[in-house]
């Protein structure tokens, strides 16, 4: 995905995603607001200048990734029930 640009991501109706999937990470994962991120940043910033992110929940490194999203899915990101308390 090295030169991919959010208005690519965008244009082939691609969802941008980030997941904790570092050894002993807590698995959570994070869908990017491609618009709001092509409002701040611009359609032309390219994914590989995303600096890297860390887990807000356990401070490992994310793996930022792409996923198609199928047509007319509206299903909540937001799903806090499956956290445990370590
Ligand atoms: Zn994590």
């Amino acid at each position: 995905m090295s030169e991919w640009t959010l208005g690519q991501v965008k244009a082939m109706n691609l969802q941008l995603e980030a997941s904790c999937r570092a050894e002993g990470g807590c698995s959570r994962f994070y869908v990017f607001d491609l618009d709001r991120l092509i409002e701040s940043v611009g359609a032309d910033y390219a994914l590989s200048d995303i600096p890297p992110m860390t887990c807000e929940e356990c401070g490992r490194p994310l793996k930022i990734e792409l996923a198609s999203v199928p047509p007319n899915q509206e299903k909540s990101q937001e799903n806090e029930q499956d956290r445990k308390p370590e």
